[in-house]
């Protein structure tokens, strides 16, 4: 492919990546003889993380006040959603439901799903499969979400060497010990027939010519289980999803996000109240039973750091749910990817997958230095990045005031052959060429990026809520991946417990039937205690859409 020469990097920044390149026959020599950088020990681990993590410190959080989490300390932009009004539509609704939501509803449906994800979809699937009429609300349109953006890959145990009980360790280590042990087993023992049910729906994962699934290492893990779609994993996965989703007839209401749930005279979910983008006008949809998808958080830019995340990503699910008087666990608990993009500065906090360095490219520091084991869990490395650009000032910094470190991806060439990396990355390769930029030739400016909600709404392995019919999948939820999730463990699990709402979802529909009265009686016990604590009428959610014209770069 033609590369254009007029935009590659500037010379402030080359005269560091030419020190890239000056120790890099040096770090191959090292790696060939098979010497790494040190792991840390766990105390020194534990050390980075409370001094240099975002999550450790105490700046940017504040304690909840309000609701069934009341006590628990999470980023000020998030509390401040959590301790919001429902916005102004489901308030005048609320103040004349008797009359409004005894009418005739808008849309009628057995199983109503609030986002069109990847956790969505599958939940889409099980539930259509079990026979129950099913439609999805989405935001924007049904590809908007960050599981079409997964470039890695998908974690499952399906290799002679490896087994669930590894994979079950390696994620509870990831979590440090704070993941729900029940939650986790459910994940480790259905990934194989996760990988085989996709594969049955048409997905191409890479293999070796023999037909052996291609399989490699992420951070923090003990065997090679990673299996991917060259970089464009989410996309690939979400192609068959769609393709079965549609066959099924599964129905899709496009720009209407959710705002608020409808409950009963008995405190079950009976539907949703959706609201339709950007006129306002709401839409009344009855459900025998809801399932929650609407993903994470990224696009609130905690403590100003760029993201990763679709446009969509602003916790809509956990205001929602919070409300209702669902608890909450982790949300103070977010994944900071440590190699966002940092330079061009307009694809700033833009992923690069940890498949790079899986595949040996080094993370390296202003010198052209190696300052942390490649394979350190991803929040440990964010951490030990943050210091060596802060304590010991060795970050390089971009002509728009950017720090960031090197992130060598044409060592992978050196270690693996030529065409590795137009190969394995098709999606980033394209990306960067567009720009002139060639990756396989110059190593790229890299920053942690706020890239995953750890934590969200409690459910059970069944992917059942505390309410009657509202069940939940996805980074919405929390209890998988404790407080930090290894690569390639979030696609399982919104395949894992995607399909397990949407069963239980169906199997709800059908023991249960249509519920009592729609109403918002449950919003009465918050919206009183929202009073009480003076909370600014001003300020409601679900946010909808992220606010732009203040995010600054780190
Ligand atoms: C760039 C990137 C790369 C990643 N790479 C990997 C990887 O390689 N491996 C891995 O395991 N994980 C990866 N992840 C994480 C993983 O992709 C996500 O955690 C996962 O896909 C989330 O799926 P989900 O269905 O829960 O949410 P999403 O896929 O984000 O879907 C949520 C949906 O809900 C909609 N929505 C939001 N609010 C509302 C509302 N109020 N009403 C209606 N709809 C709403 C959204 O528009 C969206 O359609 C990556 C994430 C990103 C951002």
């Amino acid at each position: 492919m033609a590369v254009n020469q007029s935009h590659t990097l500037p010379e402030s920044l080359r005269e560091s990546a030419r020190l890239v390149e000056k120790t890099r026959e040096e770090r191959l020599a090292r790696l060939l003889r098979g010497e790494t950088f040190p792991l840390l020990s766990l105390s020194d681990r534990r050390a980075w993380l409370e001094e240099y993590h975002p999550d450790y410190q105490l700046e940017g959080r504040r304690t909840l006040g309000v609701g069934p989490s009341k006590g628990m300390e999470t980023p000020v932009e998030l509390a401040d959603l959590l301790e919001a009004w429902p916005r102004a539509n489901v308030l005048s609704l609320y103040e004349d439901s008797d009359k409004r939501l005894a009418q005739e509803p808008d849309h009628v449906t057995d199983v109503l799903i609030i986002g069109g994800g990847g956790a969505g979809m599958a939940a889409a699937i099980t539930a259509a499969e079990a026979g129950a009429k099913v439609t999805i609300a989405t935001k924007l349109r049904p590809g908007d979400s960050n599981t079409i953006m997964a470039e890695g890959g998908i974690q499952a145990a399906d290799q002679e060497c490896d087994s669930p009980v590894q994979h079950f360790l390696d994620v509870l280590g990831g979590g440090h010990f704070t993941n729900d042990p029940d939650m986790v087993e459910a994940l480790v023992t259905d990934g194989p027939e996760t990988l085989r049910w996709l594969e049955e729906l048409g997905l191409l994962f890479d293999k070796y010519a023999t037909g052996r699934m291609k399989t490699r290492h992420g951070g923090g893990t003990s065997r090679k289980r990673l299996h991917s779609c060259g970089d464009v994993t989410g996309l690939e996965i979400m192609r068959v999803l769609q393709d079965r989703a549609e066959y099924l007839g599964v129905e899709t209401i496009q720009f209407h996000p959710a705002v608020e749930l409808l409950t009963d005279e008995n405190g079950r979910a009976v539907g949703v109240v959706l609201e339709r983008i950007p006129q306002g006008e709401t839409l009344v949809v009855r459900a025998k039973a809801v399932i929650l998808a609407t993903g994470g958080f990224g696009r609130l830019h905690f403590r100003d750091f760029p993201t990763s995340n679709h446009y969509g990503a602003t916790a809509d699910g956990l205001a929602i749910a919070y409300r209702a008087g669902l608890p909450l666990r982790d949300i103070q608990s977010c994944q900071y990817h440590p190699t966002g993009v940092a330079y061009p500065e307009q694809k700033l906090g833009l992923l690069l997958t940890e498949k790079f360095r899986g595949l040996g490219a080094q993370i390296l520091n202003r010198h052209g230095d190696e300052f942390v084991h490649n394979l350190e869990p991803r929040d440990v490395t964010t951490a030990t990045i943050i210091r060596e650009c802060s304590e010991y000032d060795n970050g390089v910094e971009t002509p728009g005031g950017v720090n960031g470190v090197w992130l060598d991806i044409p060592l992978i060439e050196l270690l693996h052959g030529r065409g590795t990396i137009e190969r394995e990355f098709p999606g980033r390769f394209k990306e960067f060429i567009g720009k002139g930029f060639d990756i396989r030739k110059w190593p790229v400016l890299a920053y942690p990026t706020l890239h995953y909600q750890n934590g969200g709404v409690v459910t059970g392995t069944d992917a059942a809520t505390d309410m009657p019919g509202l069940f939940a999948a996805g980074e919405v939820t929390g209890g998988v991946h404790g407080k930090n999730r290894l690569m390639g463990n979030a696609l399982l699990e919104i395949l894992v417990f995607g399909r397990r709402a949407g069963e239980g979802a169906a199997r709800f529909a059908a023991e249960f039937g249509a519920g009592g009265k729609p109403g918002l009686s449950h919003l009465d016990a918050f919206l009183e205690e929202l009073t009480v604590a003076k909370i600014d009428r001003q300020r409601t959610a679900p946010r909808l859409l992220p606010v732009y014209g203040k995010v600054r770069p780190v």
